[in-house]
């Protein structure tokens, strides 16, 4: 897969390929990164790509042939993108289910902002517009190394263990269950005796519920009734009961 972003700051991308799965997957020509500036397009000698909005008011706003220009460009790579996203607060809130639709692309573009954003009429000529959560951060170039992150994840070979993402949370719908590693006990606290069972029923059973507690608990928007066992569903109202005796 290829993933190329636009940003007015390519420094501040590139060392964060420079590390870790990113790097690994990159050198494994299992993903390829280009990133490239967009203040290639600026047409001017001080590299200026923003102008003051019409209507006036605070900020400026990034010119509309700048990104057109970069569009353009990318548009000629071979293979071209089959997805261009714009990283905007305005745009669709990112889920799983966007990164699992973006990581079946063999090419997205990814154009980060600055300032108040690009130009409306440039805005129109993406496929999409994303934002990675209702805050506004100083420019997209975190956003576009979220949506990268994200999606390389899935890719197949990146992850060392093929499956592991299929149980993280969103993806099974629920949250993640609680995780424990050595030592057995810590500060008093032991791990739950089931997880040193050895009886792998016992085990998926015990972290489907917790998955499902803690989901329940934290996000119960996310719990679609349908998705779950006759057993599951009793067993949540079965908690949710007791809880709200607790809480009497
Ligand atoms: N005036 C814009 C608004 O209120 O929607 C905010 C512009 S923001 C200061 C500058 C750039 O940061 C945006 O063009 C976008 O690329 C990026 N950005 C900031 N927050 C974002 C978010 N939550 N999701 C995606 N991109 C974001």
């Amino acid at each position: 897969m290829i993933v190329t972003i636009y940003t007015l700051f390519p420094n501040l991308v590139e060392p964060y390929l420079q590390e870790a799965i990113l790097a690994r997957a990159i050198h494994e020509g299992k993903l390829t990164v280009q990133i490239r500036d967009l203040r290639r397009f600026a047409g001017n000698a001080s590299g200026r790509v923003d102008d003051a909005p019409y209507g006036g008011g605070a900020g400026m706003v990034i010119r509309p042939d700048v990104v057109t220009a970069a569009l353009n460009e990318v548009t000629q790579d071979e293979p071209p993108p089959n997805e261009t996203v714009l990283l905007t607060p305005a745009g669709e809130r990112a889920t799983q289910r966007t990164m699992e639709d973006l990581a079946t692309q063999t090419h997205i573009c990814l154009v980060a902002g600055r300032y108040e954003g690009f130009d409306a009429r440039a805005e129109s000529r993406f496929d999409r517009h994303l934002s990675i959560g209702d805050y506004v951060l100083m420019g997209g170039e975190l956003p576009a190394l979220v949506v990268l992150e994200a999606v390389a994840r899935l890719l197949p070979g990146v992850l060392g263990d093929e499956d592991s993402h299929r149980h993280d949370s969103f993806s099974t719908g629920l949250l993640d269950h609680p995780q424990y590693t050595r030592p057995a006990v810590f500060e008093g606290e032991a791990v739950p005796d089931v997880l040193t069972s050895g009886h792998h029923a016992n085990v998926a059973q015990w972290r489907r519920r917790t998955a499902l507690e803690r989901t329940a608990k934290v996000r119960p928007d996310l719990i679609d009734p349908k998705k779950l066992t006759p057993d599951e569903r009793a067993w949540l109202t079965a908690l949710q009961h007791n809880n709200n005796e607790d809480d009497a």
